[in-house]
């Protein structure tokens, strides 16, 4: 039976994902003269909307505008132990290019940053990171007839014979729906989650962005009312290293590599120089949050820090750390045991035995503490000797949780391994990843999948009006 009536498109969730979906269905359905009406509910009010997007600097694992490296997919598999989705990456890799200029079309510009001291895949950035092309597609979103409607939380899909009908409030209106695209987010802001899939402290992780308190979980727990299968690991998350006193927007403090790391009692308690700080940063700071008395640490190093060229980039905490002219003062200022701290540094400085020369903090300069050092130091071992010392307090805050939902290479949302008819998902809502965050990859997915969506939305209903 053919439908009557313009065909109704909800999108959930203003950040990257929801907003890439309803302006590129938008876009598309009045390339196909489709008479679609796309609405936006966003559960925040129009202040405190744009979750992690709008508070990211969205670094995008990106060669160049125009390319990934060759090496995406195989990294990408490598970053979930094997266990991600050759052709959701494959298709993430194939659309970055075409989504990144279609970004650019709205008013975006894109650039090449030096992103923190080492070197690592390389990456592409927005001009005003998150913020910029939040704005820029909210603005065309409203020009192309979406209807975005803030302080409207979505609670459950509605089904009729087994057909999506609409979408539920909270307040109880129903939003008729033809076709719906989750994109609200991961479940950090949801305590109750938090400490289902972490444990105990689960529920205390500080975010990291404070608008993602409203991404509680609520399109993950529609879907999964709706037989939708599961994705990721559930007890994944993508976490970094914060300084507690710092007001500034998400201050990661990486210098922690180039010194040591100790817990209140003054012992270090993990190889800080496993790896580049990407590669370290998620078991660190979930060590910090988890498993260290007061769910604090601290980054000790000397003044050599000082030297390292352009050393303020690994830091966007715009408190300086603490400093002292003896490490006895300085574990007196931070608080930690100093018996035990001075005792820890000469373990280290003991174990320092290579050549100091070698040290280069862009990369693992294979710099390594002698073994009897335990927890090893396998890069930028070099001895803390040089007044005055320094301290940063650590905290872990979270990003993005990893569980999620399972979908396909067209964003379309998976039961029992078959796409549920007029049901898609894209951005943070969405599984796929295990392990470890893959680097740069997030906002990238969410802006990829989100215009997917909202492209195959209209292919969707274009074929169902016949
Ligand atoms: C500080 C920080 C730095 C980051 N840096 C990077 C980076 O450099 N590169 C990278 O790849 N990733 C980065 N990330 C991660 C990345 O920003 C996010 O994963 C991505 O932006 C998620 O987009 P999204 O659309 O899925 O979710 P979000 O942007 O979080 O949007 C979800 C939206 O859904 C809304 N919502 C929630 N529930 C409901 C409901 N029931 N009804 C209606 N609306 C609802 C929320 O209010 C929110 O507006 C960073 C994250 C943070 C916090």
């Amino acid at each position: 039976m053919k439908a009557t009536g313009s065909p109704n498109l909800v999108v959930i969730g203003q950040g990257a994902a929801g907003l890439s979906a309803a302006l590129a269905a938008a876009e598309a359905a009045k390339r196909a003269a489709l008479p679609l009406a796309v609405t936006l509910l966003e559960k925040a009010s129009e202040g405190e909307a744009g979750g992690n997007t709008r508070w990211t600097p969205a670094y995008m694992r990106m060669a160049a505008p125009d390319r990934v490296e060759p090496s995406f997919v195989h990294d990408m598999l490598e970053a979930t132990r094997g266990q991600g989705d050759e052709t959701y990456f494959a298709r993430l890799a194939a659309d970055a290019p075409a989504t990144v200029q279609w970004i650019a079309s709205h008013g975006v510009a894109f650039h090449q940053p030096t992103y923190y001291l080492a070197k690592g895949p390389p990456r592409i950035q927005p001009v005003g990171g998150g913020e910029s092309i939040h704005r820029e597609l909210t603005r065309a979103a409203g020009a192309a007839g979406v209807a975005l409607r803030y302080s409207c939380a979505a609670k459950n899909l509605v089904n009729d014979g087994g057909r999506i009908s609409g979408v539920r409030l909270i307040g109880g209106e129903v939003v008729p729906a033809d076709a719906v695209v989750l994109a609200s987010g991961g479940f950090q802001g949801n305590r109750d989650m938090m400490r289902e899939h972490f444990g105990p402290g689960g529920e205390s992780v500080p975010l990291l962005a404070p608008r993602a308190k409203f991404n509680t979980g609520d399109g993950i727990a529609m879907a999964l009312d709706n037989g939708a299968d599961r994705s990721g690991e559930w007890n994944g998350m993508h976490i970094e290293p914060v300084d507690p006193r710092s007001r500034n927007q998400a201050p990661v403090v990486l210098v922690y590599p180039y010194g040591i790391v100790v817990d209140q009692s003054g012992h270090r308690f993990f190889d800080e120089g496993r790896g580049l700080v990407h590669e370290t940063w998620e078991t660190f700071s979930r060590r910090i949050h988890f498993e260290t008395p007061g769910r604090e640490a601290y980054a000790i190093l000397d003044s050599r820090l000082l030297k390292i060229a352009d050393w303020q980039r690994a830091t966007r905490s715009e408190v300086p750390p603490y400093q002292a002219d003896t490490l006895d003062a300085l574990a007196k200022l931070v608080g930690v045991d100093p018996q035990n701290l001075a005792a820890t540094v000469a373990a280290y400085n003991a174990a320092c035995t290579g050549d100091p020369q070698k040290f280069d903090a862009t990369q693992c300069d294979g710099l390594a503490a002698s073994q009897t050092l335990q927890p090893p130091k396998s890069n930028w071992a070099r001895a803390i000797v040089e007044p005055p010392f320094l301290a940063w307090p650590l905290i872990g805050a979270i990003a993005y949780t990893f569980g999620g939902l399972a979908t396909d290479d067209r964003a379309r949302v998976l039961r029992q391994g078959r796409p549920i008819p007029g049901l898609y998902a894209a951005g943070e809502i969405t599984g796929h990843f295990y392990g470890t965050a893959p680097n740069a990859v997030s906002v990238l997915r969410a802006f990829v999948f989100g215009r997917r969506a909202g492209l195959d939305t209209v292919e969707f209903l274009r074929a169902r009006q016949g």
